[in-house]
Order: C-alpha cells, then sequence, then structure tokens
C-alpha cells in the first residue's frame, strides 16, 4: 500500500521543521508520497525538490499549497495539489494573499498593543523570519511571554473568530483560488471541512457551492480524527462528487499527530491521486 501524506507545513510559513527536517522525517515515518502545502506559498517546493534528488530519497513530493478564502462569513482553506509553482495566475494570487497577511499582521499588532501588549507584531515577524505571517507566529509569541499555557490557549484567549486580536482578513474568494489552483495544473481541495464550526447544513452548502464552481476534492481522512467522523466526510465525498484527500496537516511533531500517521480512506472513496496519476499515464 502506497502511504499518502497530502497536507504538511514547513518553516516557509507556521511548521516548525525544515524543508530537510520534514523530508527526513516523512521518509523515517514510511511516507511514500508527500504534499507540502505551506499557508499562501510554494516558496518550499523548489527547495524541497533539490533535497530529494540530491540525497536520493524514497519519497516522491506532491507541490502544494494551502490558500486561505473567504465564503459567506467563514474563512476556507482550500489545499491544490499537484500544482506548478511557477504558474502566472497562482504566483500573482499569492504574491497578493501575501500583501494581506503582512497587512493583517500589522493590525492584530495594533489590536494586540491596545490590549497592553506591546511589540507582539515585531516579536511575531521575528519568529517568522522569512516565512509567511501566521496567527501561529502571533501565538508562539503570546506564549513566549507567558499569556498562556500553549497554542492552543492563545487562539482560545486572543486569537480565535471573535476574539481581540482576531481580525477578518479580505482573503480571495473561492473561485479565484478554484480558478488559479487550475490554471497551475492542479486540483483544489476542500481542506480540513470538519474543522470550520459550521453546522451540517452549511458544510453541505459549501460543498455543494465548492463543486459547482469546479472545485474538486475534500479532505477525508486526518489522523486524529473519529471514525465517525471519517465515514461521514467519506460520504460526502460520495455524495458530492469529490474526490477524497488524506493528510496529517503536520506542522511539528505532536503526540497524537505525526507525518503519515492514521491515514487511509474509508470504502468507495475515490482517491485525489487518480487526478495526476492518469495525467502521468498520458
Ligand atoms: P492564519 O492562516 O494566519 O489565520 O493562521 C492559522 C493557523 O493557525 C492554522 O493554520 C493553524 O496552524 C493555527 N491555528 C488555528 N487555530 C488554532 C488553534 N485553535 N490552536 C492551535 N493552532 C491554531
Ligand atoms: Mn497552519
Ligand atoms: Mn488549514
Ligand atoms: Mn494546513
Amino acid at each position: 500500500m502506497i502511504k499518502y501524506d497530502l497536507h504538511s507545513h514547513t518553516t516557509f510559513s507556521d511548521g516548525r521543521l525544515t524543508v530537510p527536517q520534514l523530508l527526513e522525517r516523512a521518509t523515517e515515518k514510511g511516507v511514500d508520497v508527500l504534499a507540502i502545502t505551506d499557508h499562501d506559498t510554494t516558496a518550499a517546493i523548489q527547495p524541497a525538490k533539490a533535497y530529494i534528488e540530491q540525497n536520493n530519497l524514497a519519497l516522491e513530493l506532491i507541490p502544494g499549497v494551502e490558500i486561505s478564502t473567504r465564503w459567506e462569513s467563514f474563512e476556507i482553506h482550500i489545499v491544490g495539489l499537484a500544482v506548478d509553482p511557477q504558474a502566472e495566475q497562482l504566483s500573482e494570487l499569492l504574491a497578493s494573499q501575501q500583501a494581506k497577511r503582512e497587512a493583517r499582521a500589522k493590525e492584530i499588532g495594533v489590536r494586540l498593543a491596545k490590549r497592553g501588549y506591546e511589540g507582539v507584531y515585531e516579536q511575531a515577524k521575528e519568529l517568522a523570519g522569512d516565512a509567511e505571517i501566521t496567527r501561529a507566529h502571533f501565538a508562539a509569541a503570546l506564549v513566549e511571554r507567558g499569556v498562556a499555557k500553549n497554542i492552543q490557549g492563545v487562539f482560545k484567549k486572543f486569537l480565535a473568530r471573535n476574539k481581540t486580536g482576531y481580525v477578518p482578513s479580505s482573503w480571495c474568494d473561492m473561485a479565484t483560488a478554484i480558478n488559479a489552483i487550475k490554471a497551475a495544473g492542479g486540483i483544489s481541495v476542500v481542506a480540513h471541512p470538519a474543522r470550520y464550526q459550521m453546522s451540517n447544513k452549511w458544510l453541505r452548502k459549501l460543498l455543494q457551492e465548492f463543486a459547482e464552481i469546479g472545485g474538486q476534492g475534500m479532505e477525508v481522512a486526518q489522523p486524529q480524527q473519529a471514525p465517525s467522523e471519517r465515514q461521514f466526510l467519506g460520504q460526502l465525498s460520495r455524495e458530492f462528487g469529490l474526490l477524497a484527500s488524506q493528510g496529517s496537516d503536520f506542522h511539528y511533531p505532536m503526540p497524537w499527530l505525526e507525518l503519515g500517521k492514521n491515514l487511509y480512506l474509508p470504502k468507495d472513496c475515490q482517491g485525489v491521486w487518480q487526478f495526476w496519476e492518469e495525467n502521468e499515464e498520458c
């Protein structure tokens, strides 16, 4: 059985492992096919390809990206898989998303300063280095200050939707992301559909609209989910004619979350890899 892990992050966004560390770890964990899907950037792809080649790793890399979009009042993440990272429309979209990340980060800094936490923007930038800045960097900065015990605690207090430090961003809409991914030769996949805190009615509406505007896949399997959730998502993928993906959304090692761990699709789901495996044959 081929082990696919089609959602992971590096230090080019909010992952904690560098490209070489991530690739070595994936290989150790027996992953055969790995997608790197950093937030709004494909900067990891070229160095990853080079590292695999230089070190002769037995790992197939799927070039990917995770794009933040706005749909209704939700922030929906769309994973693009098997994209050409050089494609013009995608590069332009990602540049615009990156500018939005930067503007939002400054605004988060302003809001936190009003709450008495000065200089968090500068601290988060320092932590991010060359990476695309994310709320996870702010969370890490506030953990360093002892504001909460861990990242999750900071999100709960300050960064989750409707909390003081939450700044709604003007991310692109779903169609823009889908079209750019398509123009880059890739397939669009709804990331972690069970994590949007929406009712099943809204989730169905989301998947229906996503499929109507050209989206082709959705994530079904994640390492830490309940078996019933996996079954349900599998059923939705069939209902809406979407290919099924699986990925750890790995950011750093955690006891319950690891590269390639506990990833398999329910019966009768069509794996998203059909998309590129069919293309390879012709
Ligand atoms: P952003 O894309 O900048 O809005 O940042 C979102 C990132 O923060 C996600 O990709 C996760 O890595 C992380 N994140 C979001 N919510 C939580 C949470 N409740 N606990 C821990 N990390 C979170
Ligand atoms: Mn993240
Ligand atoms: Mn996500
Ligand atoms: Mn992710």
